[in-house]
């Protein structure tokens, strides 16, 4: 919200306002047609004010609810006004309706998923899903393409191991090469002995870096975020040569 000063002997004004993203929309100078236009508006009139009448005016950003009484009676009437019934005369920016549609779009392709979930990525849903999270899980990771993969297949619980594939009918037994039953991500991560030699390796070094090393569930592993526990696990499987 605004709050006026205006200096009346050298036509200067002074206008505050909280509002940064308004501020910073009235000093660029780029023009297209996602320009509000009551940014347009608000240049016109500056400019007619510095051109014709002389003033010089200068615009200044408060943080909100610093305790600013002006701000604090203009972010009031802001909230009575926003409890009215709204005028249906006054045009509404597009940019404005375009953050409407982009959050209609995204809660209805939410509620769609989520009604397919039942059947479809049980696992995931289970495990990971979080309507409200709108950045990927790997945003906050910086890591190899082969790394992403590896953990969106179990995240999927789609993976190439006997296990999936069988439960895919993709194959037709999920037991393992090793003679266990079945060959699953965590069979071959802490179990198979085919690959007892490198998992010693991967057990020296989660001792050597002071990780807690027992068995667990990679799904687990991946829930909780533990990023340098998995980091030893991916660079086993890379190690033992399986495309997962
Ligand atoms: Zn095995």
């Amino acid at each position: 919200m605004t709050g006026l000063q205006r200096e009346r002997n050298n036509k200067q004004i002074l206008i505050l306002s909280d509002c940064q993203s308004v501020l910073k929309a009235i000093k660029n100078n780029r023009l297209d047609v996602y320009k509000s236009s009551f940014i347009l508006d608000i240049r016109r009139h500056h400019s007619r004010l510095k051109t014709k009448f002389g003033w010089k005016i200068i615009y200044g950003w408060i943080p909100a609810h610093r305790g600013y009484t002006g701000n604090e009676i203009a972010d009031r009437l802001a909230k009575v006004g926003a409890s009215e019934v709204a005028e249906i005369n006054i045009p509404v920016p597009i940019t404005d309706l375009r953050s409407i549609f982009r959050e209609e779009a995204w809660n209805n392709t939410q509620d769609k998923l989520i009604s397919k979930s039942s059947y479809k990525g049980k696992n995931y849903f289970r495990n990971f899903h979080d309507r409200n999270k709108k950045q990927p899980w790997f945003k906050e990771i910086k890591a190899e393409r082969y790394f992403y993969s590896f953990i969106n297949r179990i995240r999927a619980n789609h993976y190439n191991l006997n296990e999936s594939l069988a439960r895919k009918n993709y194959i037709d037994i999920s037991r393992c090469d090793c003679g266990y039953e079945k060959e699953d991500i965590n069979h071959v991560i802490w179990q198979c002995s085919r690959y007892d030699v490198e998992r010693e390796a991967m057990n020296e070094k989660l001792v050597k870096r002071n990780i807690y090393g027992a068995a667990e569930d990679i799904v687990e592993l991946i829930k909780r975020k533990d990023w340098p526990k998995i980091g030893v696990v991916y660079r086993f499987i890379k190690q033992i040569g399986r495309i997962i």
